[in-house]
């Protein structure tokens, strides 16, 4: 498959481009700044030269949305997979009297209106790939019933996030698309920190069996854990 992932230079985005790679996949790796200063997926590219493509994406921009779909169309025909990664937390434990609302804004911009440029400019290489996914990165934060007071920026973008992930499940229907929003579990990355209990490799792990088909997955679900289950 040919799998397009953002906020690939580190964290799950970077995890996500290894195990696929390692499973013969072709990634396009994508990152707002290009080469990153750990050279992290500069060692991914040295490792896998025909299978890893260095994609400059900027997902709050999408100017430079459009000029990585342009550049993804010159050199291929299709994509198969989409895979929106790209995240922000700001705000944590700030109170809704507190709530600095261009923070709020700019959490919006990257986790919920990321991937709307991106579905809106790529779609169209998607159409012609197959076996195409869609997987949307949520959170259990952005889970209505399990809601809790705090981290409006984040839990609210994410909720939107979810919404926005049915609304192109319905859309792309009738062209065989699988459409997720998925939950990666509380992981080890600097979004995550160094206490919580899951490891990037297992999810990335567990997110590339999706992008095989490998689990079976009920067709009317779209919000679900990284190992298949639903979320609510
Ligand atoms: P990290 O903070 O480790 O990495 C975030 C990634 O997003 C980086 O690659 C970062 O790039 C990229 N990014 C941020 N803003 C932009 C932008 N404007 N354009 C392009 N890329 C951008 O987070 P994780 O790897 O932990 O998170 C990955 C996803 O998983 C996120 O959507 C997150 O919300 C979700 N998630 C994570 C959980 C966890 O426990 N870690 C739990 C639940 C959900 P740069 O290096 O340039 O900043």
């Amino acid at each position: 498959m040919r799998v397009l992932v953002t906020g690939a230079n580190r964290g799950l985005g970077l995890a996500l481009s290894k195990a696929a790679l390692e499973r013969g996949h072709t990634v396009l790796a994508c990152a707002r700044n290009g080469a990153q200063p750990d050279g992290s997926l500069q060692n991914l590219s040295r490792q896998y030269p025909n299978q890893i493509f260095l994609i400059e994406l900027d997902v709050s921009d999408e100017k430079s949305v459009e000029m990585a779909a342009a550049k993804v169309s010159e050199n291929w025909e299709s994509i198969d997979a989409i895979i929106n990664n790209a995240g922000v937390l700001y705000e944590r434990d700030a109170k809704i009297e507190e709530l600095d609302f261009s923070l709020l804004e700019l959490t919006m911009n990257v986790i919920l209106y990321g991937p709307m440029r991106v579905i809106k400019h790529f779609l169209p290489l998607l159409y012609k790939g197959t076996n195409q996914i869609i997987i949307n990165i949520s959170s259990d934060a952005g889970s209505i019933a399990t809601a809790y007071g705090g981290d409006y920026p984040y839990a609210i973008s994410k909720t939107a996030l979810n919404m926005f992930t049915k609304q192109i499940k319905h859309y792309v229907s009738d062209k065989n698309i699988n459409v997720y929003a998925i939950h990666p579990g509380w992981i080890r990355t600097d979004m995550g920190g160094e206490k919580a209990p899951g490891s990037p490799e297992e999810t990335a792990n567990n997110l590339v069996d999706i992008l095989e088909k490998k689990k079976v997955i009920d067709d009317e679900l779209f919000f679900i854990k990284h190992n298949g289950e639903p979320m609510k």
